[in-house]
């Protein structure tokens, strides 16, 4: 049965979740829900709600609030990044575990792959027997292209 799971959509994930929570597969929720997964990999609510309304629709901000949560706990998106004003959410169905680095000053997002830190992960656990459910490591920083320019700005300073 495994395999059916990984090759169902991104629809029909949403589907069978709303199914088996006696939820209906409204045009509002198909809406957010196509709108999602045009997104690039990172995206705030309001990056949906201005897709939705590049395509002419009416789906309010609100109902994209309230849709939030259902495409959660359907195992499609997760809140990935709740340090700046808004919450950055991330397709995450299909998708390997991975790490994010985080400009401070631009925004950009880095993302990475880190078995090593599975393995010491899994270690630190076992060591204090503890079940882990979820862990997420996020590292803040200045990018290349904002560190570059710091740089530059300090020399113009130093040279006035
Ligand atoms: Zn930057
Ligand atoms: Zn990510």
């Amino acid at each position: 049965m495994g395999c059916i799971l990984a090759s169902t959509t991104y629809e029909e994930q949403f589907k069978n979740f709303l199914k088996k929570n006696n939820l209906k597969f409204t045009k509002e929720r198909r809406e957010v829900l196509r709108a999602i997964t045009i997104q690039r990999d990172h995206f705030h609510a309001e990056d949906i709600y201005q897709q939705l309304r590049k395509q002419k629709s009416n789906v309010s901000l609100a109902t994209i609030y309230r849709t939030i949560p259902l495409l959660i706990d359907s195992g499609l998106i997760k809140g990935t990044i709740y340090g700046g004003e808004r919450v950055v959410y991330e397709k995450v169905y299909n998708k390997p575990h991975h790490y994010h680095m985080v400009c401070l000053n631009c925004g950009k997002i880095i993302e990475f792959i880190c078995p090593d830190m599975e393995v010491i992960q899994n270690n630190i656990c076992r060591n204090n027997i503890f079940l882990s459910t979820e862990y997420n490591l996020e590292i803040k920083g200045y990018c290349q292209d904002c560190r570059r320019k710091m740089m530059n700005e300090k020399k113009e300073q130093k040279i006035q």
